[in-house]
């Protein structure tokens, strides 16, 4: 088992959260804090989008998917 690729899992499925909570903030936002709910979307999606990143760059460098081995 791969420590590194267990962490960067966890913040990959964290940060999935994270994005997926404020796309339903904006969802659900009044109108008044529609322009820091989006922000606050665009800055989740960049997170997100970094964290996939790190993890799939880890899977192809290291070769050490958790195949149940
Ligand atoms: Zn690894």
């Amino acid at each position: 088992m791969c420590q590194d690729l267990d962490i960067l899992a966890k913040r990959f499925d964290a940060e999935s959260k994270v994005y997926a909570e404020a796309v339903h903030f904006l969802q659900t936002a009044a109108e008044p804090h529609l322009v820091a709910a989006s922000r606050r979307v665009e800055r989740a999606l960049l997170a997100f989008e970094k964290a996939r990143e790190q993890l799939s760059q880890h899977l192809r460098l290291h070769q050490c998917r958790q195949a149940g081995d």
